[in-house]
């Protein structure tokens, strides 16, 4: 090996001579800046086994979903949840002051990872996000899944409702649109067609399916004609502009309730006005506030018991100075603070959860013949 080459005038200790080599206090990767590090919701741990989740006693566990293949629209939503668990500035345990409580002091809240997705293939992506999702709610947490286009929330409250029993879920679906078509241009697993999908096959029922924030011009009259024969209920934009959010929310949560035990609730970052809220597939003007939904999560799951909740439609290519995401993220911290507010107050959180039939899905070895196109 060839001498290093160097100037005996300058055979110095460059740490002492800059005042490098002080002490410094480090940091774990929780609690320094939400920017240096590896990505997770808030930094919290990476935990994708279902065995960990399950002895860790995993409260709220963040799960994936990094699709948009099924939108009729604009795209990106693929890259929504990586925006999402990014899209704060406050790193370790943080203090909800709407709330009055250190919501990670309270519950264990992980990141479970995503779903295992490729690009294009509709199916096999649904396919996937179910199964995840089951292997997260059979544990006992609380799945609050990042989407991915609203297409999502078939696979996931479908999982959800499985785990817990069929039939007896509640949806609270917060959307500018109703996503109950019967398919989108003959395509049946759009994300325009999920509530359909979720109340024929009999997941959910129709008459424990409430909808907030409808407006706009889409769908038509034949479909609003089924969601009745459905038993669907919705609160159009309309009501909350006479009435106020909260009383609507008020109404929904009884409606929710009426004859199911649990709830999920799904959220179309849609349904906030475009203004606070650009970063969305199909935006429609006239939308909630971000305060109006952010206030309405936490009432919502103050009062019911909360078994899921999904996150979607945010597409980051449109979002501008991430507002989007920013409340996205804020949606998930406000259901997960109201979560910590009930476990303090003696309510149940997490629950038992449930074994599932080992080998029911052929799981297939890793492989690598992917590459751009
Ligand atoms: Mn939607
Ligand atoms: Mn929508």
């Amino acid at each position: 090996m060839a001498e290093r080459p160097h100037d005996p005038d300058v055979n110095r200790d460059f740490a002492a001579l800059n005042g490098w080599d002080r002490e410094y206090e480090s940091f774990t990767d929780f609690d320094l800046p939400t920017y240096v590090g590896p990505l997770s919701f808030m930094k919290l741990p990476w935990v994708t086994d279902p065995a960990e989740l399950r002895r860790r006693e995993i409260d709220v566990a963040i799960v994936g979903a990094p699709f948009d293949d099924a939108v009729t629209h604009r795209p990106g939503a693929r890259f929504g949840p990586r925006a999402i668990r990014e899209a704060q500035y406050t790193s370790g345990s943080i203090n909800s002051l709407q709330l009055d409580v250190e919501p990670f002091e309270v519950l264990n809240v992980v990141d479970a990872g995503d779903a295992n997705i490729v690009p294009a293939w509709i199916d096999r992506a649904h396919a996937l996000i179910y199964r995840k999702v089951l292997d997260v709610a059979s544990t006992g947490a609380i799945p609050i899944v990042l989407g991915g286009d609203h297409s999502i929330t078939w696979p996931s409250a479908t999982a959800v409702a499985e785990v817990r029993r069929p039939g007896s879920i509640g949806i609270v679906h917060f959307d500018a649109h109703a996503d109950t078509a019967a398919d989108d241009w003959g395509v049946l697993n759009g994300h325009g067609t999920p509530m359909r999908r979720l109340i024929e096959s009999g997941a959910v029922k129709g008459r424990n399916f409430v909808q907030i924030g409808l407006r706009g011009y889409w769908p038509p009259v034949e479909t609003f004609e089924w969601m009745r024969e459905q038993g669907l209920r919705w609160h159009l934009m309309r009501e909350i502009e006479e009435r106020g959010a909260e009383a609507v929310v008020a109404q929904a949560i009884d409606e929710a309730l009426d004859g199911p035990d649990f709830v999920y609730l799904s959220l179309d970052i849609d349904v906030i006005d475009p203004g606070m809220a650009p970063g969305t597939g199909t935006p429609e003007p006239g939308g909630m506030l971000s305060r109006e939904v952010l206030r309405a999560i936490r009432q919502i799951v103050a009062a019911v018991d909360l078994a899921g909740m999904d996150v979607v439609e945010v597409s980051p290519p449109y979002d501008h100075a991430e507002t989007t995401a920013m409340v996205a993220n804020r949606a998930a911290l406000e259901a997960i603070s109201a979560l910590a507010v009930r476990r303090t107050a003696g309510k149940p959180v997490r629950w038992a959860g449930r074994e599932l039939p080992p080998g029911r899905f052929p799981a297939g070895s890793p492989e690598h013949h992917g590459h751009p196109g």
